[in-house]
């Protein structure tokens, strides 16, 4: 991918992100206190992809939410940030890949 390609994608995706915040504030605003908790209470801790329990396992201080049943890791954005401010951030992230790798067979 060429350099300005990357700034392109990165801007493209900037804009993006702002849509979808300036969105979801806009149905938080329109979506009562009552709708919300329910909403809360249904999905807490519930795969986005499957539906399954996800577990939170501590890993290198950072609690990282994991569905055993689609195999989906999930991180909360303060995590991503503490991954993200360490040194060697891809040996990190390798490290979590591999610690939650699949078992073959
Ligand atoms: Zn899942």
């Amino acid at each position: 991918m060429s350099k300005s390609t990357k700034t392109e994608d990165e801007y493209f995706a900037r804009e993006e992100i702002e849509k979808r915040h300036r969105l979801a504030k806009e149905i938080e605003a329109r979506r009562g206190a009552q709708e919300a908790e329910e909403l809360k209470r249904a999905h807490w801790m519930r795969c986005p992809k499957c539906g399954g329990e996800l577990h939170g396992i501590k890993f290198r201080g950072i609690v990282v939410d994991r569905c055993f049943h689609c195999h989906g890791t999930w991180l909360d954005e303060d995590e991503l940030i503490k991954l993200a401010g360490k040194e060697e951030t891809h040996k990190v992230v390798e490290a979590v890949v591999d610690a939650f790798r699949r078992p073959k067979g």
